[in-house]
């Protein structure tokens, strides 16, 4: 091939992962990913209403028909010679450009879809009860996030303040989150916009789903755990969503594609579809440079498909931008765990660093690196974009 990348590079020519990047004292534009530079699209002649534009919502917004011809596009003109020399005048190295936040996040939701998760969380916080709720298998349970503070991977998140009342305190105090978390999820990015009034079922979701990010659902458990009864999450979460530069489309994840684990009892007709499958993607947690978890997305009770069935149903319209998280990716076994509320049991089973000594919540300084990779054409291994954040006073 002509830029002379090996066949199955993580970023090759299978993957073309979309992003927005600024270079030499240019203004945002949308590029693509492939192997270690980014490629400008408007500088490859692409309609400048799409590609000369500082966020992909035009791209998003013309469906997936046009996401079909713009990777076509995209792949002709990184395989085709006859592009080599117009390609090779508009790649930048990646490390001499910057890289923006993909998309103006429209709405944003949170599910709750790994059924170990929910077990687990259901175990710490309500041990003299079920440990799922007795709708947690009929619905995926999601909650309406803040979409203006999902950031960039590598941008700082600062450690919230709030208000926190533990059961055997007489009465709340304010400070600091003394429990702050991750929790690494997917997110998916949706584009097409549909009518108010009318869902969208789980055999047309495909055509909404643009592609996939990695996501890290910043927690500070103390509020979470005094503030969250009984409208759910609010403060404990919206200071902070961290999300991939990169978007990798779901037209890159169709060698991923994987069953469902299995979902019983059978949901209702409007969760039903031949389209509802899960993804087999590989999530990867870092600490301060130690591994403590890979997640597996492929044990997922609840499908992305029925997710956007189920926030349609009632009639809710899709933006173009919206952005939903799956909910955190937790396995069967300890160091599949995708937040540090499992992994340290409540911070009573702290988490070996290494030579970074031992953990329960995060401290400041610390940083997190979320990674993921997943199978893709060919035989190829395709490496997700990096969920990058570190904790500030
Ligand atoms: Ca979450």
């Amino acid at each position: 091939m002509p830029l002379d990348l090996p066949a199955d590079h993580p970023y090759g020519i299978h993957h073309l992962p979309y992003g927005v990047f600024a270079a030499d004292g240019a203004s945002p534009r949308v590029g693509v990913r492939i192997g270690d530079q980014v490629l400008d699209l408007a500088g490859c002649g692409g309609d400048p209403a799409v590609w000369d534009q500082p966020s992909l919502n035009p791209l998003l917004a013309q469906g997936s028909s046009a996401w079909q011809e713009a990777r076509s596009w995209v792949t002709s003109l990184v395989t085709e010679p006859e592009h080599e020399d117009l390609v090779r005048a508009n790649l930048h190295p990646l490390d001499e450009v910057s890289l923006h936040l993909p998309f103006a996040v429209a709405d944003y939701v949170d599910f709750y879809a790994s059924e170990h998760h929910a077990t687990n969380v259901g175990r710490i916080f309500r041990p003299d009860g079920e440990p799922l709720t007795p709708n947690w298998k009929h619905l995926p349970i999601g909650y309406h996030g803040r979409s203006s503070t999902v950031v960039v991977s590598g941008t700082d998140v600062r450690r919230p303040h709030g208000q926190r009342k533990a059961p055997s305190d007489p009465a709340p105090t304010f400070g600091p989150s003394i429990k702050l978390d991750i929790e690494a999820e997917l997110g998916f990015v949706v584009g097409g916009a549909t009518t108010l009034g009318e869902p969208v079922s789980v055999d047309q979701a495909r055509d909404h789903l643009f592609g996939v990010v990695i996501l890290n659902d910043w927690s500070a458990r103390d509020l979470q755990a005094w503030e969250y009864v009984p409208l759910g999450p609010f403060l404990g979460k919206s200071f902070a969503t961290s999300i991939s530069a990169w978007v990798t489309p779901m037209a890159a994840l169709e060698a991923a594609r994987v069953p469902l684990p299995g979902q019983d009892p059978e949901p209702l007709d409007y969760l039903r579809g031949d389209a509802a499958e899960g993804i087999d993607i590989e999530v990867e947690v870092e600490w301060n440079g130690t591994v403590v978890a890979r997640p597996p997305y492929a044990t997922m009770y609840w499908a992305p498909e029925q997710m956007i069935a189920h926030m349609t149903v009632n009639g809710a319209t899709l933006t173009p931008g919206d952005l939903f998280g799956s909910g955190t990716i937790s396995g069967s076994e300890r160091d599949r765990r995708g937040s540090f509320l499992e992994l340290s049991w409540n911070g009573t089973e702290p988490i070996d660093l290494g030579e970074g000594g031992t953990r329960t919540f995060l401290e400041d300084g610390d940083e997190i690196v979320m990674r993921a990779w997943a199978p893709g054409a060919d035989g190829t291994r395709i490496e997700l974009g990096e969920c990058r954040g570190r904790i500030v006073p």
